[in-house]
């Protein structure tokens, strides 16, 4: 691995867990293609407006086991920020993508398109069924109060507009 900086950016999304009501931020990462963002998680701190990003390392993308993986990186960078309370966020499925019926007119189509909402695991109970329920631009999200912690060699850039 090499030690450059990897800059990376991405908006803030609220989820809410359906199961239990715990409410929590996510950071998701913009980027093109997959290699942009391999690697790359996200975590929200069970106390308040926090949320971390960091990297995933290349030994625990490659253990047989996602959750082993994801936990050794979990603690990994819990103690590189001192902290306890940070826990990644896992993506579980989208909901409710509206496909285009072909030959139907573009602007009846517009009308009952939906975005779809990301579902994410639940930080708290551990459900997947947390719903993003907002999102929002990291400016933003700073300026009402939010932190962002980076963890590695990572560097966080305002929105790249391409
Ligand atoms: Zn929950």
């Amino acid at each position: 691995m090499n030690k450059m900086t990897r800059l990376v950016s991405g908006r803030v999304l609220h989820a809410q867990c359906s199961a239990c009501g715990a409410a929590f931020s996510v950071f998701q990462f913009s980027g093109d293609s997959d290699c942009h963002t391999l690697g790359l998680v996200s975590l929200s701190s069970a106390e308040g407006h926090d949320i971390a990003v960091g990297e995933m390392l290349a030994h625990e993308l490659e253990m047989p086991s996602q959750r082993d993986g994801i936990l050794s990186c979990e603690s990994r960078i819990n103690s590189d920020l001192s902290r306890h309370d940070l826990t990644v966020n896992v993506f579980v499925r989208t909901e409710g993508e509206t496909v285009s019926h072909s030959g139907e007119r573009f602007g009846a189509f517009l009308k009952r398109y939906q975005r779809p909402t990301a579902i994410y695991r639940c930080t708290e109970c551990n459900a997947e069924e947390a719903r993003v329920v907002e999102e929002e631009s990291v400016d933003r999200f700073l300026a009402q109060g939010g932190n962002i912690w980076v963890s590695g060699n990572l560097e966080l850039v305002g929105e790249i507009k391409e």
